[in-house]
């Protein structure tokens, strides 16, 4: 049974089974996943996974129950609630602009890799859907542990293929340059 919903899993894009594991586990209370059209295969996936469903054009919420799915609210603090977004990182986008939080990552960033310092994989895992407060944000790397745990309970390839698609990537590109030092000259 578990391996099944492995193999189901793994064909499904690495977002939509971390919003999927994430909201199954309680780490979040619900998720919204994209998709252009109805999709069966996620439905019947959701359901395999013990969650419930609502396709409103464009987008799935998922939830662990009706209830919940109802309680996502139209606010920004309410809407980051319901997506389990920790307080810290909900206060700290309050009314500001997301390229310019997301610039400040960034460079926030690459000044601790240059220290020689790194950014744990499970904070990238636990930071996705939304701008963390800071790259030391400890709710978050928290957040991505519990996840990681979850996914590997589930089959480790889960949690390699999240680190490849969604970090991995991000920083070598082919030929073994690393972008911003090729960009800063
Ligand atoms: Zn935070």
């Amino acid at each position: 049974m578990m391996e099944e919903l492995a193999e189901r899993l793994l064909k499904q894009p690495p977002t939509t089974v971390v919003d999927l594991v994430m909201t199954a586990k309680g780490l979040k209370t619900g998720s919204e996943i994209l998709r252009k059209q109805r999709d069966e295969e996620l439905e019947s996936l959701i359901e395999a996974m013990g969650l419930v469903h609502e396709w409103k054009d464009g987008l799935y919420l998922d939830a662990i129950s009706k209830e919940d799915l109802a309680k996502q609210g139209s606010d920004s603090v309410s809407r980051g609630r319901w997506f389990g977004i920790p307080e810290c990182c909900i206060k700290n986008y309050q009314g500001k602009n997301k390229e310019e939080l997301r610039k400040r990552l960034s460079l926030e960033e690459v000044k601790m890799l240059e220290q020689g310092e790194s950014v744990p994989d499970e904070f990238y895992l636990g930071s996705m859907g939304y701008i963390p407060c800071s790259l030391r944000c400890q709710p978050t790397l928290e957040r991505g542990i519990k996840a990681r745990a979850v996914l590997e309970g589930i089959d480790p390839r889960l949690w390699t293929k999240f680190r490849n698609f969604h970090i991995r990537r991000r920083l070598a590109e082919y030929g073994g340059e690393i972008k911003w030092w090729r960009e800063a000259k």
